[in-house]
């Protein structure tokens, strides 16, 4: 059972009665029904690369793992109605080559997309690279089949656009993280595919001149600007040092960079958008020098670059981590506010913030200091924490930008979240689970 006990961060270990793998979603409300019935604990769990504990069981003993990964089945693919139908257990990945088969694309992407699940990415509302262009998954997703606490299959699975007959049940169970039911299946949103993709890597002064590239590159490329990605400086050294084949894409050394993603529905269009858009911000002085992909292996390596940073940072020593958002305008002020403080209080800890700043989450981590000790470093996680999230509260921002609650943010979301807020999502969860089985102890 091993490894549906623990997670990626290790942060959290459970224990289990057993793991249970249904191989369809009648199977799935069986289960649920006989657990209500027994009041026995579900935790439900996709592909268990989940952040914040919310697929892992307690340490009781008496709750059982819920593994959907059997449920994954294409039911339908309509290029025509751009809608794909999925069972909850199909990987991103998959589920991004069954959209391309049908020559359309399917825009969610993640660094964990080879083994998290459709079914996870919704129930989390995972966000990712494309949430610039395309949204977060709540904004990808027409219809769900959810398996109900009782043992009742609600099903809003369906093609429409437009459906204007009351409550959008399908958005109360994205993001529910588990708490409500238990996604099996959804019918997702297909665009159009790519035709060409360009990818640039710029050097910057700062964090505000981030901003002015944003917006030079936001005017001249328009919805084909798919991801815009902030890097400083020591996020760079970190993956140089410890990630295999890492080198520094540019010739000189700036204090922070941003990877830029441009995509055109036309051969060769991407690249004459990259490059027109890049000129003018070059002129602007909205960066100091830019590089561009040539290839699709170069693609990749500025991408890997990228997606290196938590690996490269978890291989530097302890670091304490913040999922935030503020309003995108807002960025440069709060990396410069929130290193202040941190220095203030914690002297030689090393913030290394980054991610993705077109739709203004930052991941804001903080590696331990050079050669302190791990253990002691993370014991102020929770000190650290205050001070990120109370400035994160200064600026109207979440605690939360695309991780989920789960276990690691359950007491945070009851002292930060609005009261009514709570007190209606409170209520929601005793109409739905009035037995408290579905991921007790996870969110609320
Ligand atoms: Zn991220």
């Amino acid at each position: 059972m091993d490894g549906y006990l623990s997670e990626p961060r290790d942060l959290y270990r459970g224990r289990a009665l057993c793991i249970v793998k249904p191989k369809d979603a009648s199977e799935v409300a069986k289960v649920l029904a006989l657990c209500n019935e027994r009041g026995v604990a579900v935790a439900p769990q996709g592909g268990n690369t989940g952040l914040v504990g919310g697929q892992t069981p307690d340490a009781s003993g008496r709750q059982i793992v819920l593994s959907l990964q059997r449920l994954d089945r294409v039911r339908e693919v309509d290029p025509a109605s751009d809608a794909m139908t999925l069972e909850a257990g199909v990987t991103l990945a998959r589920a991004q080559e069954i959209a391309e088969s049908a020559d359309r694309y399917f825009p969610l992407s993640l660094a964990s997309e080879g083994s998290c699940t459709i079914g996870g990415n919704l129930a989390t509302n995972a966000g990712g690279v494309h949430v610039l262009a395309y949204g977060a998954a709540r904004d990808l997703v027409l219809g769900l089949e959810v398996a109900l606490a009782d043992g009742r299959l609600l099903s809003t699975l369906g093609k429409l656009r437009k459906d204007n007959t009351g409550y959008n049940l399908t958005q109360l169970f994205v993001g529910s993280e588990g708490t409500l039911g238990v996604i099996t299946a959804a019918t997702l949103k297909l665009f159009p595919r790519p035709r060409s993709r360009a990818v640039a890597f710029l050097g910057l002064d700062d964090p505000g001149q981030a901003l002015a590239l944003l917006n030079v590159v936001k005017d001249r490329a328009g919805p084909a600007l798919q991801a815009f990605e902030l890097v400083p400086r020591i996020g760079m050294e970190l993956v140089i040092r410890h990630i295999p084949g890492a080198r520094d894409p540019l010739r000189a050394v700036h204090p922070w960079y941003a990877l830029v993603e441009i995509a055109g529905f036309n051969e060769g269009e991407a690249e004459r958008v990259a490059a027109s858009a890049l000129s003018h911000a070059l002129e602007a002085g909205a960066a100091r020098d830019a590089a561009i992909a040539r290839s699709l292996d170069q693609v990749a390596a500025l991408w890997r670059l990228r997606e290196s940073l938590s690996e490269a940072q978890k291989r530097e020593g302890g670091s304490i981590k913040h999922d935030i958002s503020v309003p995108v305008e807002r960025i440069p002020e709060f990396i410069a506010e929130a290193g202040r403080r941190v220095a203030a209080r914690f002297p030689d800890a090393r913030p290394v913030p980054f991610g993705h700043m077109g739709d203004g989450n930052i991941h804001y981590n903080v590696s331990q200091p050079v050669d302190a000790d791990k253990a002691v470093f993370l014991a102020q996680w929770g000190e650290m924490n205050e001070v990120v999230h109370g400035l994160v509260h200064e600026f109207c921002g979440s605690i939360s930008a695309e991780h989920g609650i789960g276990q690691l943010k359950r007491d945070l979301l009851a002292k930060t979240k609005d009261k009514v807020a709570l007190d209606v999502m409170r209520a929601l969860k005793k109409t739905l689970d009035p037995n408290g089985v579905l991921n007790p102890g996870k969110l609320l």
